[in-house]
């Protein structure tokens, strides 16, 4: 069966034309200029923008991972998905290792499903100084053992794993990833700069939501920041909520970064698209008020209430990006740190048709998933 959208703004790496596209067996089989062939479904001048992928999201719609919960599981899944989330990691946080291993096995059956394109472990291993919303005293240094058994629990499907470069053995942990084909992430660190680049010097290719859980930015002590913006090795997580970062923060690092190297993340909690309210992210209690995700008692920032729309719109209205920049940190970038940019991240010939309708004030109408519609835009 082939499905023919017309009348749309697509939006792609190159930049954004009025056109059509065909799809046929879950992939794009055309992208054409103009009036379609045939009539299709006419999208009435909406913008058709890659489906988001989220390399770090913990929960939404009242239901989160670090639960070990298979239901809560599906449920995070379809919440992201509405929200235009085609591809996801499904992040765990720091619990006793059982529970870890207990919940990787769970998700592996969802990645398995094609539900999830990966586990991501943050934490246990991560300095105590730089917690934020992980348990202190579940804080732990790697072992080769341990690490190897968190891996294995996965069953092939752990992707990335955030740790402190600067902990005993963090480095064998860095070279452990690698080796195995997860993402080494540096983050919830107060690494030196010299710390965190001997791990970007093992192969750690991601830094876990910037700034946020860091050691941060001295104009003596450079720190992990100005190692993961300044190396072209390293992909750079940015959490757009207004919240986590300061939006002129964000500008600095959109003017020192490429986007080929920043990729937006939701980093979203059980709260995300829930009214305010007393929330877990794994063992800890978290209040959410208007919005903002803080362990409970006006603790640190507890994960956000994010979802990738918003993170796309603000992306636009709040700093500036065009279309195609914005597909680009949302979509493509995330998509290359998987290593699945041959199949997802832009709307190309012989990719998947993963795609995310939006209206004039960028709302989100429709998301196709495989040529499947999760939503079906209204024309
Ligand atoms: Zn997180």
């Amino acid at each position: 069966m082939s499905i023919t959208l017309s009348d749309a703004q697509i939006v792609t790496p190159d930049g954004v034309h009025h056109g059509w596209l065909t799809i046929e067996e879950g992939r794009i089989t055309h992208v054409g200029h103009g009036q379609a062939p045939r009539n299709g479904h006419s999208l009435a001048g909406q913008t058709i923008v890659p489906g988001f992928v989220d390399i770090h999201v913990h929960g939404g719609g009242g239901a989160g991972y670090p639960a070990g919960s298979e239901e809560q599981a599906r449920q995070t899944i379809a919440f992201h998905r509405r929200h235009g989330t085609t591809t996801a990691l499904a992040s765990l946080v720091t619990a006793p290792l059982d529970h870890l291993k207990k919940s990787a096995g769970m998700l592996a059956k969802l990645c398995a499903e094609g539900l999830l394109a990966g586990i991501h472990y943050e934490g246990p291993y991560i300095s105590a100084a730089r917690c934020g919303a992980h348990r202190p005293e579940l804080l732990r240094a790697p072992s080769a053992t341990e690490f190897a058994d968190l891996i294995g629990a996965g069953d092939g499907h752990v992707r990335m794993f955030t740790l402190a470069p600067e902990l005993p053995n963090a480095l064998d942990a860095v070279r452990e990833c690698v080796n195995a084909g997860v993402i080494a992430a540096i983050g919830h660190t107060d690494a030196t700069y010299e710390q965190a680049m001997a791990a970007i010097d093992e192969g750690a290719s991601v830094a876990t939501h910037l700034f946020n859980a860091m050691r941060p930015l001295g104009h003596r002590d450079p720190g992990p920041i100005t190692a993961a913006m300044t190396d072209d090795r390293v992909t750079v997580e940015i959490v757009n909520d207004g919240v986590h970062l300061h939006p002129k923060v964000i500008d600095l690092v959109l003017s020192a970064v490429p986007t080929s190297r920043i990729a937006f993340i939701t980093d979203a909690m059980n709260a995300a698209g829930m009214p305010d309210g007393d929330y877990p992210l794994g063992p800890m209690k978290v209040e959410v008020r208007s919005g903002v995700a803080r362990l409970a008692g006006g603790g640190a920032i507890a994960g956000s209430t994010l979802t990738m729309d918003t993170a796309f719109h603000r992306a636009i209205h709040h700093n500036n990006l065009t279309l195609p920049q914005a597909a680009a940190v949302t979509s493509l970038t995330p998509a290359k740190i998987l290593g699945l940019s041959h199949e997802i991240g832009s709307i190309t010939t012989g990719k998947q048709a993963d795609l995310v309708i939006l209206n004039e004030s960028l709302t989100i109408t429709g998301v196709m998933k495989k040529g499947t519609w999760i939503t079906q835009p209204t024309p």
